[in-house]
């Protein structure tokens, strides 16, 4: 694949705050790529810095090969979608459409035909004479991301796009943009601090803390292979069991838990430089021991809770040391749990991801 931007060792300094701290990436042509983190990682920064609206204080931004670090927003080309739409109130719906065209100069009729061109792809043909306040905040949310795909950008940047919406709009419109996106192949790099967001919409995610990146990956990897704790606890619900390594043999790993247990799980070529270890397991990869089942690693702990979720059950129990672990059952196999009752459950090797206790690095 073609790269279409590329992130070379980029920080930015706000004063003598880092607000982004040697950031690397690339991403490919027509890919949609977004950047996830909590409220304050630095996501909005490394967007700003590829948009032109903030400098780097150090490293370099490709855009298609070229250094564009110390360009000017408007001399990048790149379309953008604002968090809060930013249309002109007093333009209609064609003429802000129409905006970035004329400011490129490009001729009347041409401008005309592409401006009923992408109210198409957008199926707001009916909305050319409205102005923005006539619309619902989906409608608007179309416009904004019409006026910025219409001069067919390299690059298209979104900023929590869809932040304003209700959550039933907001799914729509995840599934709109994203079938948008792919039909006019047009590289998206989308900022959001909403994980189902990111999960829906994106080949592959960058997941920053601090100012950092902590992982580049496709969503179902970041699911099932985080690299760390923060990945795995930020991505989807997690338990963490504490253990201690004992050795590795032929890409399975053998690990104490703290009741001095051993259980066995997939290294999958992790180097693991800790002694401390966790074992990371969703909830629904753990299974209710029963007759006949093969299950290589086997835990009892009491039931503390049960709860009935429609589709599964969600088991929440409690070992002698005191670890707590949520368990999530399919209900059509599960049989009557009962708070207070004690139940063994378990996972196979392949099932578990295990990370380094980062608070022990050797
Ligand atoms: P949010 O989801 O809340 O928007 P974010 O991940 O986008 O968060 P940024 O807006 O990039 O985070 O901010 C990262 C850090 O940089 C924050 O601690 C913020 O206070 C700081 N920061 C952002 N803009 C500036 C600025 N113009 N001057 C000083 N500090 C700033």
């Amino acid at each position: 694949m073609v790269s279409n931007l590329e992130v070379q060792n980029v920080t930015k300094y706000y004063k003598k705050f880092r607000a982004v701290h040697n950031a690397n990436l690339t991403v490919e042509q027509g890919e949609f790529f977004t950047i996830l983190g909590p409220s304050g990682s630095g996501k909005t920064t490394l967007l700003k810095l590829i948009a032109g609206f903030e400098e780097v204080s150090s490293g370099s931004i490709l855009l298609r090969n070229e250094d564009i670090s110390s360009k000017k927003p408007y001399e990048r080309n790149i379309g953008m979608v604002f968090q809060n739409y930013a249309l002109f109130p007093h333009m209609t719906v064609a003429e802000n459409i129409a905006y970035p065209l004329k400011k490129r100069k490009v001729k009347k009729q041409e401008i005309k035909q592409k401006v009923e061109d992408v109210l198409k792809i957008v199926h707001l043909e009916q909305y050319a004479g409205h102005y923005p306040s006539q619309m619902s905040g989906g409608q608007q949310q179309r416009v904004a991301l019409a006026r910025a795909i219409v001069f067919s950008p390299p690059l298209l940047l979104l900023d929590e796009p869809l932040s304003a919406l209700d959550k039933n709009l907001r799914q729509r419109m995840q599934i709109e943009i994203k079938t948008i996106q792919e039909n006019l192949g047009i590289t998206t790099i989308s900022v959001t601090h909403d994980q189902e967001e990111a999960l829906t919409m994106s080949d592959r995610i960058c997941v920053m803390n601090n100012g950092g990146i902590e992982q580049i990956d496709t969503p179902e990897n970041l699911y099932k292979y985080p690299k760390n704790r923060f990945v795995a606890e930020f991505i989807g619900e997690i338990n963490l069991l504490k253990g201690t390594l004992l050795g590795k043999e032929d890409g399975t790993a053998s690990i104490q838990l703290t009741n001095g247990q051993v259980v066995a799980n997939k290294t999958r070529g992790q180097s693991l430089n800790t002694k401390s270890v966790l074992i990371a397991l969703r909830p629904e990869n753990i299974q209710l021991a029963e007759e006949g089942k093969v299950l290589r690693n086997r835990l009892k702990a009491r039931v503390t809770s049960v709860i009935y979720v429609g589709e599964a059950l969600i088991v929440l129990v409690k070992t002698k040391e005191e670890e707590e672990l949520k368990i999530k059952i399919p209900s059509l196999l599960a049989h009557a749990i009962t708070v207070g009752e004690e139940i063994e459950f378990g996972w196979n090797p392949q099932d578990a991801t295990i990370l380094e206790d980062e608070n022990t690095h050797v």
